[in-house]
């Protein structure tokens, strides 16, 4: 094998540029109108693709997939094909579903309804509002999580 080679570094070379970007240079260059004008570009084309990011996350996330649910009144586990869960009831009873929740504490399956939270809130309790709404019902843990949705239930799964 051959001996690899020693990386090469600049000394200076930071120095240099930081010399070179004091406040004078910003506004000497700012003061010149196509390279002000560049950087108006390049600070536009910058938001812009941030803007597209964040659209093309948001499309990702709210696409329909299966979400894992449990009736809140009889407890059914049931598949839902769905982007959002509002308006989706259960299929044995009629009564809304919430997304199945398992504590890892004590194992419990329980049905999680988002609770719209209080807009007076700070943002600090707001986040507490929304931890307390997810604790386990029976052992009050904090711990939970959501169930993945299993593919093979298709006597439960809704399709709406
Ligand atoms: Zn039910
Ligand atoms: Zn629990």
């Amino acid at each position: 094998m051959y001996p690899r080679k020693k990386q090469i570094t600049k000394p200076g070379r930071l120095e240099l540029l930081r010399k070179r970007f004091t406040y004078e240079n910003v506004i000497r260059f700012l003061s010149v109108r196509e390279k002000r004008n560049m950087l108006i570009f390049w600070t536009l084309i910058a938001f812009l693709l941030i803007l597209l990011t964040n659209l093309f996350f948001e499309l990702r996330f709210v696409q329909k997939s299966y979400k894992s649910t449990i009736c809140s009144n009889c407890g059914l586990r049931q598949e839902v094909y769905t982007d959002v869960l509002s308006g989706f009831d259960c299929k044995r009873c009629g009564s809304e579903l919430g997304y199945a929740m398992k504590c890892s504490v004590c194992q419990l399956e329980f049905a999680y309804i988002a609770v719209p939270v209080p807009d007076s809130l700070s943002d600090k309790d707001k986040l507490k509002f929304k931890i307390d709404s997810m604790r386990c019902p029976n052992c009050d843990s904090v711990n939970t999580s959501r169930m993945p949705a299993k593919k093979n239930l298709p006597l439960e799964k809704i399709d709406k």
